[in-house]
């Protein structure tokens, strides 16, 4: 693509960052077009049932309109601070002051605020990889420059000694994802810790205090009766960054928020400025709409005990057809190794099957691919197969 010359560097620089994304979401969208009813669609984690009827029946509740300001301008409502606070204090036992609230339109406009909140020209961002699909994209997009620590790979936790490393004078924050998109992994109280003391250690070194963006957006998503650690709760300077979009499964419906730390240095400050930038990223506040709900959605969650039961399902049906796969502790993904080199080719043998899945490439996790457990139980069932002779068709063609 050429770029008209006046386009500013770093959106073009971010545009360029994201083209990964954008190639494979064109070609989806190709084959979602021409696919048959019988598709099996694991590639966006995209609900494939019918929504929750609680979630439908909250939203035909708050349309209707109470009094004349209903839809008038909202932007963080004292009411939806409080249930936020509430919530809030029940999971993490933390007490945050409803002004360190800012309701957002999801997580991405939770993380786009920060960012721009945060990120002066040429500022680092650490961030752990494989990430989700848009940090890189947005950080440079905020003027930023992105700096990948990659994940141990023979567990898929933090490397937390590998991300002090990467702390440098031009440092803002560190991003962490827990549950993990794309990994799995849910994050230990041990490894949390470390993370804490590595931060208060490297703030000292560089002379300003780093700061933590937490981005909690599967945090209801934990399987095996685990219980989900705030990697707010280990380190002071932490900004946490929420979505219900994973919760309910509805992510086309944005509702999310930024919560800033009690413990915060300059509360003050970045409390007034977290504010303006909202404003400025587009008055990036939940819709009026989604903030009546609010308390209804709070109360309700998509089934995790049936979730657990399809990912125990396919991680097994996966097995036994021949792939590596671990098993996801938490969030929506499965992650099991390509059975050829090419992830982005094996992808594309799948999509001829009508499996649609996510190659690793393009999330930096080359040799992998994604599988979404938002796809139903009859599409795992009927996909199965389809996995097993892609493989073997895969194989026999790379003369494996
Ligand atoms: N963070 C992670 C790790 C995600 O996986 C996603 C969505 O897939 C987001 C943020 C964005 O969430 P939202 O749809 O609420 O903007």
């Amino acid at each position: 693509m050429t770029f008209p010359p006046w386009a500013p560097d770093h959106v073009r620089k971010a545009h360029l960052q994201i083209a990964p994304v954008f190639e494979f979401i064109n070609k989806y969208e190709r084959w979602i077009a021409t696919a048959g009813g019988d598709s099996c669609d694991f590639a966006l984690g995209n609900p494939q049932s019918m929504p929750l009827d609680t979630f439908v029946t909250a939203l035909r509740n708050a349309t209707t309109p109470r009094n004349a300001a209903w839809y008038a301008y909202k932007a963080n409502e004292a009411s939806s601070r409080e249930i936020i606070a509430a919530s809030l204090r029940t999971l993490t036992g933390v007490i945050y002051p409803p002004e360190n609230l800012f309701l957002t339109n999801g997580a991405t406009g939770a993380l786009l605020v920060t960012m721009n909140a945060l990120i002066g020209r040429g500022d680092e961002v650490v961030f752990n990889s494989p990430p989700w699909f848009f940090y890189e994209g947005m950080i440079v997009r905020s003027g930023g420059a992105p700096v990948a620590v990659d994940v141990r790979p023979e567990t898929f936790d933090l490397d937390v000694p590998a991300i002090a490393r990467a702390i440098t004078p031009r440092t803002r924050f560190v991003i962490v994802n827990s549950p993990n998109n794309p990994t799995g992994k849910v994050y230990s109280p041990a490894t949390l810790e470390a993370l804490g003391t590595a931060l208060e250690e490297a703030s000292r070194r560089v002379g300003h205090a780093i700061l933590l963006v937490s981005d909690e957006a599967y945090r209801a998503v934990v399987y095996d009766g685990a219980r989900f650690h705030s990697p707010t709760t280990f380190y002071k300077n932490s900004i946490m960054v929420y979505s219900y979009g994973k919760t309910l499964l509805t992510p086309g419906q944005r509702l999310g928020y930024i919560a800033l730390s009690p413990t915060m240095d300059h509360l003050e400050e970045w409390r007034a400025l977290f504010y303006s930038t909202q404003i400025l990223s587009g008055w990036a506040m939940a819709s009026a709409l989604m903030q009546h709900s609010l308390a209804d959605l709070e109360k309700i969650s998509l089934d995790v005990a049936s979730l657990q039961r399809r990912r125990d399902r396919f991680v097994a049906g996966l097995r036994a057809c021949g792939y590596e796969v671990r098993s996801p502790e938490g969030a929506f993904y499965i992650t099991p190794k390509a059975p050829i080199d090419d992830d982005v080719v094996f992808c594309d043998g799948l999509a001829k099957e009508g499996v649609f899945c996510l190659p690793g490439s393009v999330v930096r996790m080359k040799g992998y691919f994604r599988v979404s457990l938002t796809g139903n139980d009859e599409m795992v069932e009927r996909a199965l197969p389809r996995f097993a002779a892609a493989r073997s068709r895969a194989q026999a063609r790379a003369g494996r």
